[in-house]
């Protein structure tokens, strides 16, 4: 039975002397080989070089830290309700007494873990967090052997207090509005006066 009409008739014929020596095979090859030489490369010598990321590309989360250094995040759990992928984890716990300059809120987030093999980056944990703690930056994923290795915790997450990540181009004009909206406690620097008066971040 004939199923479709892709079949071939392969030849059997008996090479010639020069087919025998593959020199038309082997020049062939070369030229098409030696054609590339003259055109645009399409790879890049990566990690030494890289290709421009899109504006709107979404990688590697990033926790922020506030203006004082202290972690933004208030394990408030939005961030995880809102992903699809149900790729985020976390523990909450209660800040003590003398730890404000670590944790902005008074409950933050004891662990954190974001599986990058779960995760779609689309975006929308950063969308729904409403501490401006989470962002999704332009850095890429590494590369690892091991399943647990892609499931991020704090140490991967929260950004270095010398070593600040720009998120700049993903705070929306929007975002931007909404951050400079008077009498929203949470859009608030921390200082040790207006905490002894209770206020409520
Ligand atoms: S980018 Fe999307 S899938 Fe990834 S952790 Fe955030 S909400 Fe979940
Ligand atoms: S990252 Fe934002 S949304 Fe997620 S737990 Fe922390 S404060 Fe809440």
């Amino acid at each position: 039975m004939k199923l479709t009409n892709r079949s071939k008739v392969v030849s059997n014929k008996e090479q010639t002397g020069m087919e025998k020596l593959y020199l038309p095979g082997i020049l062939k090859g070369m030229l098409i080989t030696g054609s590339h030489l003259f055109k645009r490369r399409a790879t890049v010598k990566y990690p030494e070089e890289t290709r421009p990321m899109a504006g709107v590309y979404r990688g590697w989360h990033v926790l922020k830290r506030d203006e004082n250094g202290a972690e933004r995040c208030t394990a408030c759990g939005l961030c995880a309700v809102a992903c699809p992928a149900e790729a985020i984890t976390m523990e909450s716990a209660e800040r003590k007494k003398g730890e404000e300059n670590l944790y902005r809120e008074e409950k933050y987030a004891k662990t954190y873990e974001i599986n990058m093999l779960r995760c779609i980056f689309c975006g929308l944990c950063e969308e729904a967090c409403p501490k401006e703690a989470i962002f999704l930056t332009d850095r890429l994923v590494d590369t690892e052997y091991e399943r647990e290795d892609f499931v991020y915790g704090k140490s991967k997450l929260v950004e270095k207090v010398d070593k600040r990540i720009d998120v700049t181009k993903r705070q929306t004009l929007e975002v931007a509005a909404f951050k400079k909206l008077p009498g929203l406690k949470h859009n608030e620097v921390w200082s040790g006066k207006n905490l002894n008066k209770g206020n409520k971040h």
